[in-house]
């Protein structure tokens, strides 16, 4: 059977340079990097090699780049760590009702812990606007944290002039970039921010590694106590194939990014496009324009997005409904509702991401398919009668 795998957003293959860039690590180069011996302190040549393609890719500073386990733990280090750190000035944080549930929930527990925590609502296209932002910040507001673009429908934020805003205040500004990084420019100086937070599994690189951007002279706690690994701020034995896996990856970007982008904008067109001529009563969700390469989030009136996915996988297509986590609970999605899409239509999502090994004919079997998928259960749905809407 034809498989065809269209969830990016939850996580890409590792492209066969990064593999071969980690494959020594794990075996001949298997070394502590903070051994004395010669052979070690090879693998730490190696693994500052890493964190300077990282800096590259966002015009930071080597320095700025502290290896975490990937995007989830960024995000808690930035902000439980980010606000720990600057308690006295205040026990106000900021975010916004679109992002990922590591940020989310990470500021719910602050919430728990004495912090006051205000969620700035969404527009219909999934933008927070400065005003909003310009409104509910104040003198206590200890850092701000808002995604850079958004995994389930894919908008990008304008991070430049949020930051701007933050640091008018004196408060720290954090973005998880993990949906940006990879598909669109990141350039830390140019937005401005104080911290960032990236995952390599997103890009092409390996599970399990990523790294949060710390702006020189930014206070933050660290989380984890133990060894003085990464300047301090995460102690543990490197992952030294991950992180070399992650340096690869972001080397990878630096060449291939701008010809992958156009490329995938244009497949996500053609299948835009495509289920528009082919299928009625479907809403497309996210900005019309800001918004990452090769993500089509879309819903289709009248059906359960769930069992959308039960048909698409017996015909070989992966796909998602909202996010990956949330496709585990019937709940619908709390970014699709955010963004004043009532439950039922929210229930009948659906996310098709590219990657850069999509192909034309993977477009093409899958316009050949949800036709079908999409006729079969509107068939079966008590709210659909043919020819209404
Ligand atoms: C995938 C993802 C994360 C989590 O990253 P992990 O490396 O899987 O922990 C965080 N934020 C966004 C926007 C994501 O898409």
């Amino acid at each position: 059977m034809k498989l065809v795998y269209l969830d990016h957003n939850a996580t890409t293959p590792v492209a066969s340079e990064v593999l071969e860039a980690m494959h020594p690590y794990f075996r001949e180069d298997f070394y502590n990097p903070s051994s004395i011996y010669s052979p070690a302190q090879k693998v730490r040549e190696k693994v500052e090699e890493a964190r300077l393609k990282v800096a590259r890719l966002l015009n930071a500073e080597p320095s700025e780049i502290v290896f975490t386990s990937g995007g989830t733990e960024a995000n808690n280090q930035a902000i439980i760590g980010g606000a720990r750190a600057n308690r006295k000035k205040g026990n106000h944080i900021i975010t916004s009702a679109i992002e990922h549930h590591a940020v989310l929930d990470t500021c719910l527990r602050l919430e728990k812990e004495g912090f006051e925590v205000t969620v700035l609502p969404v527009d219909q296209y999934g933008t927070v606007s400065p005003e909003s932002l310009q409104k509910a910040i104040k003198p206590e507001t200890v850092l701000v944290s808002i995604m850079y673009a958004n995994n389930e429908v894919g908008t990008v934020q304008d991070i430049k002039t949020l930051a701007h805003i933050a640091r008018q205040n004196g408060s720290l500004f954090h973005t998880d970039a993990v949906q940006a990084v990879g598909k669109i420019k990141v350039d830390v100086k140019e937005l401005g921010i104080d911290m960032l937070s990236l995952s390599a599994h997103k890009f092409y690189g390996p599970k399990g590694i990523g790294c949060l951007y710390i702006k020189k002279g930014v206070k933050v706690e660290s989380l984890l106590t133990g060894g003085g690994q990464e300047n301090k701020m995460r102690a543990g034995t490197e992952n030294t194939p991950g992180i070399i896996g992650l340096g690869r990856a972001a080397e990878f970007i630096l060449e291939n990014r701008e010809e992958m982008e156009k490329r995938i904008r244009e497949l996500e067109e053609l299948l835009r496009q495509g289920i528009k001529d082919r299928i009625p009563d479907v809403i497309f969700t996210g900005h019309p324009e800001n918004r990452v390469p090769g993500c089509v989030s879309v819903c289709f009136k009248y059906i359960e997005g769930e069992s959308m996915l039960l048909l698409l996988d017996q015909q070989g297509i992966m796909a998602s409904s909202g996010s990956a986590c949330s496709s585990k609970s019937l709940k619908a999605s709390h970014v699709l509702l955010a963004m004043g899409i009532t439950p039922e239509i929210a229930h009948g999502s659906l996310r098709l991401s590219l990657g850069k090994d999509t192909k034309r004919e993977d477009i093409e079997y899958v316009l050949e398919v949800l036709p079908g998928v999409v006729e079969k259960l509107r068939a079966m749905s008590p709210l659909y009668r043919r020819g209404d809407g």
